[in-house]
């Protein structure tokens, strides 16, 4: 199973500075030479491998990246000012395409890997630069050029950090849906009505961590019933659970422990896996039905449990709170 991030971005180079005509003219020289300076550089564009960045979530809201140009050159043959290159930080794993031919043209795999994307355009010549013995007075002077542009295409294989787990129904599709910044998709899954859902969540940092929900957990599925061993392969590699129970149900310890046996069963160490424990739907109870129930499943797990509405939004800023601080965040 395999999760790809991807993001379309135009790039664009700076443009070269044009060079100028101009002639020197100082008190006791007469007929003075050209001194008409070259232009400037115009900036380049590159990326670079990031491993603070896990996604490629900036780039469904930021698109076109542009370098700055290069500057006019000056009189007494001063070099304009060279435009500043631009450096687009992307995550570590990023494949770079050419979006028109699919061209592949990099690989950032390495923290601090670059590549460039787009060379600046090269500057126009003053005319200080075509004084010759045949003209001593040379007009000419060349404009600078265009920087390159491009539409690129990024590439990322996501890997889920978080993965949300509990029977079916416990809400937690709607939960990743309400925490989301972002849906990523999810490429070469076999056609099935089960889908595991995706969100790129917003970590404090700004960046996103990736959140899976986990269909398909039923009684049996470590054994291959239903489509839950699938998922639990994948979910393996996920560094925080977040266990689902939805609070409403008869019998929420039961709920909780048939979902655990499936991990338990599974192996792989699965079942000591970081763990949060939250009761889904809250807002349904009457409190003291629902102080009753989270008593009875914070005895069962011997860990606090939160108290939470995907529906309401309740209590999910502490959810969160809890799993940056699980993740070191
Ligand atoms: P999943 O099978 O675990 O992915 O569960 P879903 O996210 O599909 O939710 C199952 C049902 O529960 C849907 O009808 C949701 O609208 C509903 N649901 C999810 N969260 C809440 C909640 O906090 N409160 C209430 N009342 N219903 C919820
Ligand atoms: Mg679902």
């Amino acid at each position: 199973m395999q999760f790809i991030d991807q993001a379309r971005i135009a790039v664009r180079a700076g443009r070269g500075g044009d060079g100028i005509a101009a002639f020197r003219r100082e008190k006791y020289v007469p007929a003075g030479g050209p001194s008409g300076g070259d232009g400037g550089r115009g900036g380049d564009v590159w990326l670079e491998a990031d491993p603070n960045l896990q996604t490629l979530l900036d780039f469904k809201y930021k698109r076109l990246f542009e370098a700055v140009d290069g500057r006019r050159g000056g009189p007494n043959k001063s070099t304009g000012a060279s435009g500043d290159g631009l450096t687009i930080k992307v995550p570590c794993g990023t494949e770079v395409r050419d979006l028109r031919t699919g061209i592949l043209l990099g690989d950032l795999t390495e923290p601090g890997e670059k590549l460039l994307v787009a060379v600046g355009g090269r500057a126009g010549l003053g005319n200080a630069h075509y004084l010759s013995n045949r003209n001593r007075a040379p007009e000419k002077f060349t404009e600078g050029r265009d920087g390159e542009e491009w539409n690129l295409q990024l590439e990322l294989k996501l890997l889920a950090e978080v993965g949300i787990i509990g029977l079916p129904n416990a809400g937690k599709s709607t939960l990743i849906s309400v925490l989301s910044a972002a849906r990523p998709k999810i490429a070469d899954y076999p056609f099935t009505t089960l889908v595991p859902n995706l969100g790129v969540v917003r970590r404090p940092t700004g960046d996103g961590t990736v959140f899976a929900d986990i269909p398909g957990l039923i009684a049996g599925a470590a054994q291959g019933a239903g489509l839950g061993h699938d998922f639990l392969r994948h979910i393996q590699r996920t560094r925080l659970l977040i266990h689902l129970v939805d609070a409403s149900s008869e019998d929420v310890v039961r709920d909780l422990q048939v979902v655990e046996q499936e991990l338990a069963a599974y192996g792989n160490g699965l079942d000591e896996r970081p763990c949060l424990v939250a009761l889904n739907k809250t807002e349904l109870l009457l409190d003291d039905e629902l102080e009753e129930r989270v008593k009875q499943v914070s005895d069962h797990c011997g860990q606090p449990v939160m108290a939470i509405s995907a529906a309401t939004s309740h209590n999910l800023d502490k959810l969160l709170s809890a799993t940056w601080k699980e993740l070191g965040i």
